[in-house]
């Protein structure tokens, strides 16, 4: 009996132009998302945590409370952008750590953590995981330390001795995904790469019973901007990101399927009421 749990480590207000993005390519999207004025309504910044019979697995890491409360947790040279793009809204008790510890899990004893991507949002908690592997796609590991000042992530806060896998796709087909890798030793969890937000961006399957349920990470920020031809102010590629989100539909017409993104403020709902994307 596979278990997923949402994770809610508070919410975040992105610019009006990040989460509705703007532009015919990245550096114009980029362009606009700072020079149009205001904020978002705020979005939840979660993660998730698959119960599985060989052993618990954490999706994503989410927000620390340093990225609001301590001037100095951003590094000097990305320091004004971030001041500039986020507000954050969460307390201490939002940060992931106390959450898994709440729900009866101990964040030490965690051994696996996938990050569907590294922007900030997703990556910030993994100080919470010391004895984890840490399952980056090879592309997102190098796009992230290469580019550390455009990327969104934090790099300069991430524990300098965690262990790190980097993902190496296998040959094992699952619907529309000609690769992906399996993280549990039934193949029932298993990640495959969805770029487009990111060009290492990653999403996990779960094969339950009755159903798979996709956790989507930013593929789209809601269900139905799954089919929408609008991205996001900081996807890297609109093209790669419609190819994804275009396999995500196929497969739904198929195969009953729970779309889980990390933004999406009805994810948990339909999680609850097994609600599967329907508008195919
Ligand atoms: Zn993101």
């Amino acid at each position: 009996m596979i278990k997923i749990h949402p994770i809610e480590t508070g919410q975040l207000r992105i610019r009006r132009m990040h989460r509705y993005g703007l532009g015919w390519d990245r550096w114009s999207r980029l362009a606009t998302w700072m020079l149009v004025p205001g904020f978002a309504a705020p979005i939840p910044m979660r993660a998730w945590l698959i119960d599985h019979p060989d052993g618990p697995i954490v999706v994503d890491t989410g927000e620390t409370l340093r990225a609001q409360d301590d001037p100095e947790y951003f590094p000097p040279d990305q320091r004004p952008f971030f001041k500039l793009a986020f507000r954050f809204q969460m307390t201490a008790a939002d940060e992931i750590g106390p959450q898994l510890l709440q729900m009866g899990f101990q964040p030490e004893d965690i051994q696996t953590v996938v990050l569907t991507h590294a922007h900030m949002d997703h990556s910030d908690g993994l100080h919470h995981f010391p004895n984890a592997t840490v399952f980056f796609s090879r592309r997102e590991w190098h796009d992230a330390n290469n580019n550390s000042r455009t990327h969104g992530a934090v790099t300069a806060r991430w524990p300098s001795d965690m262990t790190v896998e980097q993902v190496d796709y296998v040959p094992e087909p699952i619907g529309p995904f000609q690769q992906s890798f399996p993280l549990t030793k039934d193949g029932r969890v298993r990640i495959v790469p969805t770029p487009g937000h990111t060009m290492g961006h990653q999403s996990i399957v779960v094969q339950a019973d009755d159903l798979i349920y996709f956790i989507a990470g930013d593929v789209s920020f809601t269900e139905a901007e799954l089919f929408s031809d609008r991205v996001d102010g900081v996807t890297h590629s609109a093209k790669a990101s419609q190819e994804t989100r275009q396999k995500i539909r196929e497969w739904a017409t198929s195969q009953p399927i729970v779309y889980l993104p990390s933004h999406d403020p009805d994810s948990p709902i339909r999680l609850k009421n097994k609600q599967h994307i329907s508008k195919v």
